[in-house]
């Protein structure tokens, strides 16, 4: 018999249900919590975590590389084969849809589907590069760079990348060490100031957002101490100045919100950097409460056997992981080390749940779950606005250190320039050091930029005189009678981009002889000669300075070199720039830095063959116009502890151009219980004055944050008494009362 379709229909709707009340998962199983994009981050990691085997929270802490590494001092390391699993790796390619077959592995061949980070070098700039970073802090415009790290991390997003290992605010007073390149010079509050705008550039308001890339403030802390200005060496450190010197930066960016941090290759006074529990637990997580990941320098836990703390990998895996390093950089330490020393109860599973945790968070606050691959965008590099924000900090980056007789501007009455120097057709050096997918083909050189801008009205007579080092003096000649036909001489001089960055220290910061030379001859030809300079580091300029009747630091300037230099050289742009970093006379003068502090016989232990002084102090740079200030104007002569004081100066644009002028805010104080420095930078702004006007700038002193001084625990001390306060050429004394 065959049976009616409405039987039929109730008999299978009871099977379907018995099927659900057997296993009620088999149809209706919801997704897990961690999925939820909905859900606070904080349950979607503990909920994660708790399905995670030891195996699979082991493999978070691990860090390996995929593509051909760009970074020579670290190519000596095989390439491993990576598990899909693997917490992170360093991309070292630009192909998004590449990374995205990588990131699937993860997310459909692992069990619980936990999106690889794909870290990478952004430093100054991913395609658009832009100043080397000692040269970004000498606009001393925050907003500016954090346009320009905005820039980068869209491009770097675009190309697969969600973490860039930048900013380096490793403050660095010896210019033989070559990542000083690398930082924002020497100052702690100029590094201070840039590592929150960097942060805030690649971080975005949010990091889901979707052109926001994780920052990582590096290398945490005190590399930039190294002794001799050797690199990866011994950094001998006193706690009085690890917090007064080394220390700010990394809270600044810490409290901008930095996602991660990077331990250093160095050594602190005896116990290294990736094995300090004091820096990486004590005050990052514990007192400065940073609940990001810490990650190791490349190899830097392996490196604790070469450093003498640690008998092998083992122990080395041990105490970086207990110090408060979370994620092992490519050496593959943790992924071999940490089963076995849970087993024996050397590391608690709380101390691993706590690091997974971490690791977690920052993948989650990224947004890498909800949205674990790139979006494939055609039009990623070089934009217009992105150019036009290299232009700019090009520009505000260069610092006039020297104008005799007011030669720059060059006048409209020059008709022949000679264009000599290494540098003057070169594109790759110009780009600077470790610029990530930067193009040397995108720079436009200096003669091109030269001619662009003098072409219509004068003649550019180029002759390249000599290379960057060597003895070869053969195209002097030609040099030297380019010169002689020429009104003027523009010399470009300077570094490689390989001469800094890391492992390039050098025992002296002078150019090489052929280039002094070359320098010498021509100042025989009898024109005026403006020196302009590309390096990577303070220069020496002992032998050449005399020789200049101009000089211009155009640092590493990147793809917009060249235009930038001639708006400046023809003053359609007023030079803004102020060295962020001392120019020692000479290699013998370092260390040499603004914040020294006081001798006890002032006036005596100079030295006796060369001045004292060095040749440009911290915050030496000109402009075409003339800035006077006002005597600094107070709210109160004097101030109690828990108030604020309104300091005031007016800057008047006496001459005939407009410009921007920075007032660099200094403090000091004569007696403490723990002697201070000459002075210190606390604040700084730039504005645009036209000709002839004035601008009144402020500064709101809050005596917790200005006038008190970091103990050797780094515990701050305020205490009474006079302070004077320094901007420009004026000079006012108050004083602080209980
Ligand atoms: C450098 C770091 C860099 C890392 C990854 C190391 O050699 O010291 O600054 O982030 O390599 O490339």
């Amino acid at each position: 018999m065959i049976e009616p379709a409405y039987i039929y229909f109730m008999k299978a709707s009871l099977f379907f249900t018995s099927l659900l009340i057997i296993a009620p998962g088999f149809i209706h199983k919801p997704a897990p919590l961690y999925k939820d994009k909905n859900a606070p981050v904080e349950a979607r990691v503990a909920d994660l975590l708790k399905r995670m085997t030891m195996e699979e929270k082991i493999l978070q802490l691990n860090q390996q590389t995929v593509g051909d590494n760009n970074n020579p001092n670290n190519n000596g390391y095989e390439k491993p084969t990576f598990p899909a699993g693997i917490g992170s790796l360093i991309y070292f390619g630009a192909d998004p849809a590449f990374r995205n077959t990588v990131q699937k592995r993860a997310m459909e061949e692992t069990r619980l589907g936990i999106p690889i980070l794909f870290g990478y070098d952004v430093i100054h700039g991913f395609r658009t590069t832009y100043p080397i970073s000692l040269g970004m802090g000498c606009s001393f415009n925050p907003a500016l760079v954090e346009q320009a790290c905005a820039v980068a991390a869209k491009e770097a997003k675009l190309s697969g990348i969600n973490w860039t290992f930048s900013p380096m605010i490793d403050v660095a007073r010896d210019p033989r060490w070559g990542r000083v390149s690398e930082g924002y010079g020497e100052d702690p509050y100029t590094n201070a100031a840039f590592a929150a705008a960097s942060v805030k550039g690649y971080q975005g308001k949010k990091l889901s957002d979707p052109y926001s890339i994780a920052a990582c403030l590096k290398h945490y802390v005190g590399y930039g101490r190294s002794e001799g200005g050797r690199d990866y060496h011994y950094s001998d450190i006193s706690a009085q100045s690890l917090w007064e010197t080394y220390m700010p930066p990394y809270e600044a960016g810490v409290k901008a919100g930095a996602a991660t941090v990077m331990s250093g290759f160095n050594d602190i006074s005896g116990i290294p950097a990736s094995a300090n529990p004091y820096t990486l637990t004590q005050v990052l997580k514990q007192r400065w409460g940073h609940d990001g990941f810490v990650v190791s320098d490349w190899g830097s836990v392996e490196q604790l056997i070469d450093q003498g703390v640690a008998k092998d990998r083992k122990e080395a895996g041990l105490k970086a992981f207990m110090a408060g390093v979370e994620m092992d950089m490519v050496d593959d330490v943790y992924r071999q080390n940490l089963a076995q020393l849970i087993k024996e109860n050397k590391v608690p599973m709380a101390k691993i749940d706590d690091a997974v945790k971490r690791v977690l968070r920052v993948k989650f606050r990224l947004g890498l779950f909800d949205d674990p691959y790139t979006a494939i965008v055609e039009q990623r590099y070089l934009q217009p606005e992105s150019k036009l924000i290299a232009q700019n900090l090009a520009e505000e980056s260069m610092v006039l250190l020297k104008n005799d007789q007011h030669i720059l501007p060059l006048s409209a009455g020059v008709k022949q320039i000679a264009l000599i120097g290494p540098l003057a057709k070169d594109q790759a050096d110009l780009l600077g050091g470790w610029s990530a997918h930067g193009d040397a083909n995108d720079v436009v050189t200096i003669f091109d930029g030269l001619e662009k801008e003098f072409g219509q009205n004068a003649t550019i007579n180029y002759a390249k005189g000599c290379s960057f080092e060597g003895d070869d003096e053969s195209g002097i000649g030609e040099a030297v009678n380019a010169a002689k036909k020429s009104d003027v001489v523009v010399l470009c001089l300077g570094e490689r981009r390989g001469w800094s960055g890391e492992n390039t220290s050098r025992s002296t910061i002078s150019l090489p002889a052929i280039q002094e030379k070359l320098a010498q001859e021509l100042k025989k030809a009898g024109k005026p000669i403006v020196l302009v300079l590309s390096n990577g580091r303070p220069l020496g300029l002992m032998n050449l300075e005399p020789l200049a009747n101009a000089i211009v630091e155009m640092w590493q300037p990147g793809i917009t070199g060249g235009p930038a230099l001639a708006a400046i050289i023809s003053g359609y742009v007023n030079p803004s720039g102020k060295l962020d970093i001392t120019f020692p006379l000479t290699t013998g003068q370092i260390p040499t830095y603004y914040d020294m502090r006081q001798s006890a016989r002032p006036t005596s232990g100079k030295y006796e063959d060369i001045p004292t002084d060095p040749l440009y102090w911290f915050g030496a740079g000109l402009s075409y116009t003339d800035f006077a200030y006002s005597p600094i104007g107070l709210s109160s002569a004097k101030i109690h502890k828990n108030q604020k004081l309104v300091a005031s100066v007016s800057v008047a644009n006496t001459g005939a151009v407009k410009g921007k002028e920075t007032v660099l805010w200094y403090i000091s104080s004569h007696a403490s219980s723990i002697s201070r420095p000459m002075k210190e930078l606390k604040y700084f702004e730039k504005k645009e004055i036209s000709a002839g006007d004035k601008s009144v700038y402020k500064f709101e002193i809050d005596p917790w944050r200005d006038l008190s001084f970091p103990d050797a625990d780094g515990k701050k001390h305020l205490e009474t008494g006079d302070f004077y306060l320094m901007a420009g050429n004026q000079k006012v004394k108050f004083e602080l009362v209980e």
